[in-house]
Formats: structure tokens, sequence, C-alpha cells
């Protein structure tokens, strides 16, 4: 099967990587495990992490993407849940131990980084870690509800907001836009203020819901009883702390923060970022709970989801754009199979 292949750490800027397009084994289902014909795999900012090293691979070589669509090719022993043909997702919990904090026990296996993701034709899963997906997704809409969807209600359920309380989003990419929604849905009474860097992407919050939209340092009306930051940096952290109000808490939803402005934190003030009861918690990972619940919940909601889809082969490009800021919404890989 065709499959784009991270060899070694690095080179996003090199001509030709960092990903190889391959050919390599397609992968049968073990015990309890189902084969999936990839359909779409959503480009995510985690693979950016993976690629630099801020988050390695356990191993080399291996084939990124968790944020996969596909339908089910052949049931490996045991499996019921599912038929052949059925059209199923992963996201970025590959298996874990099931249990309610899976997402940071020991087992946690992260597809597309401790084993083979979606940038390919083919991939395996547990059955118990893929999911239906509901009729109201194209196969292209559908891949960043995988991850930046489930993480994100993940980081919704975590700020524990209730409706009609102030709810802030600081960063607003393929997460952020999915969120703005599912909140805008879920507490239809909140005012939820973004802040973004871009004015493109401050237009579009207004557009999809958001009640106010500044930039990282600008004033919102009142203070936030949450906030999410979904930014890789240091500068929101600071920012969000001084505009929640007492007892508020600040969610920081990335995998991992970037070195190049940490030198900010310096300037952290305990009476001004953390003093009043605030809260900072942050979010790791995902449980299939938080997928397997958020679909049908997005479904509902009529969560648009904007993508720009490339052939699986553009990947390198997708990362690079992904990297330099380059979007709005999401970028989807196509392998070419309905
Ligand atoms: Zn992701």
């Amino acid at each position: 099967m065709r499959a784009m292949v991270l060899q070694t750490l690095g080179g996003l800027d090199e001509p030709g990587g960092p990903l190889q397009l391959s050919e390599v084994a397609r992968p049968e289902p073990a015990s309890g495990e189902i084969l999936i014909e990839v359909s779409t795999c959503g480009v995510c900012h985690t693979e950016l992490d993976i690629i630099e090293g801020r988050t390695p691979p356990p191993r080399l070589p291996v084939i990124p993407g968790h944020e996969i669509v596909g339908r089910v090719a052949k049931l490996g022993r045991g499996v019921s849940r599912f038929s052949a043909g059925d059209r199923v997702g992963v996201g970025w919990i590959h298996s874990s131990d099931g249990s309610e904090n899976e997402n940071v026990s020991g087992a946690f296996r992260a597809t597309g980084r401790d084993v083979d993701g979606g940038y390919a034709e083919f991939t395996t899963v547990p059955a118990d870690y893929a999911y239906p997906i509901p009729e109201a997704f194209d196969d292209a809409s559908a891949a960043p509800l995988l991850c930046a969807g489930g993480v994100g209600y993940r980081a919704l359920r975590l700020a524990k907001v209730e409706d009609g309380q102030v709810l802030g989003l600081t960063g607003f990419g393929g997460s952020g836009h999915l969120v703005l929604q599912l909140a805008r849905y879920l507490y239809p009474s909140s005012a939820i203020y973004v802040f973004a860097r871009s004015e493109r992407e401050r237009a579009f919050a207004l557009e999809l819901g958001a009640t106010w939209s500044g930039d990282t340092l600008d004033d919102p009306p009142q203070p936030a009883h949450a906030i999410i930051d979904t930014t890789p940096v240091w500068k929101p952290v600071l920012a969000a702390l001084e505009r929640l109000r007492p007892g508020g808490r600040l969610v920081i939803n990335a995998i991992r923060k970037e070195d190049a402005d940490r030198d900010l934190l310096a300037g952290l003030r305990y009476e001004d970022h953390l003093w009043l009861e605030k809260e900072v918690k942050t979010v790791a990972n995902v449980t299939h709970r938080d997928i397997g619940e958020f679909l049908p919940i997005a479904a509902r909601a009529g969560v648009q989801v904007e993508t720009t889809c490339m052939p699986l082969e553009r990947a390198n490009e997708a990362l690079r754009a992904l990297r330099d800021g380059h979007l709005r919404g999401a970028y989807v890989l196509a392998t070419g199979h309905p």
C-alpha cells in the first residue's frame, strides 16, 4: 500500500521531506482489531510536534496521522461491533486500558506516533477505539472532528462552564473553530470571546458565533469564567490568566509548548495572574469516551467543518502550510479511496 512515512525527525524544510512516499506492506488486523481502508486523514499540529521531536515516536520509521476516516475492510478475530463496509473514524487514542483516566495511563498508545497511523491507504486499530461516523459529515469534514473535535470537547468538559457563564478561547485554529460551535450549542446564553492573532481568524470567529473577538492582549467586555488556550506558545497563557475572573479556570489544550517566548514567564505576577483562586488545568490526550460522545453531539449541533483537501502525496506541503499558519480550518489528506 502507499504511505507517507517518517524515517527521521526534523527536515520540514528539506526538499522532499520530512515524509517519504513509500510502498509498505498492508497491515493485518490482530485479534480484536479492525482493518480500515482509509479515505481521509486530517493534518494536526501534533504531527509537527512529532516530526520536530517535541513528542518523538518511540521507534522509526512510523506512519503519522490520527484523524482517520475510512471503511472497515476486514475484521480481526472476535470483533462484532462493526461489519465490513461500515464507515468509522480513529483519533489520537489508538489503545489504552479503557479506564476513565486512560488518557494519562501508562497503557496509552497514540495513533501515528506509538503505532502506525492514517497517512496511508490502510490502517488497523482495536475495534473499541473506532467510532461510527454520523451521516451528517462527509469523509473530509469528519476527519478533523476525530482529534481537534474530540480533544476540544475534552477541553470544554474540563473548563466546567455552565450555560450563561463567560467562556474565552485563545488561539483559533483547527480546534478553536470546532469548540466555538460546540460551546455555542451547549451554552446558548454564554458570551464567548475569541482571542486570535490574525484579523482573518478574528473575523471567522465572529462569523461562527463568537460574541466578541480581539487580539491576544485586547481586553474583552468582561473577565471570563474559563479560557481554553490552544496556542503553542506562552504569551496567550499569561494574557488569559489576567483576563480570568476570581476562581476562573485556564485550560491549556496543547501537547507541548514551544520555547520561543518562554522568557515571558519571568513576567508572571502572582497577584495578577494566579491569586484569587484561579486554576490552571492541562488537557492530556483524549479518551475513547470523549470522541464517542463528541461525534453525535457535533452532528446534532450542526457543526460546520472548514477543510482544504489535498492528495495523500502532498502531506509535506500541508504540514509546512500548517506550521506557517497559512490556513483557515483544517487540512485533510485524501487517499483517493471512496
Ligand atoms: Zn491531533
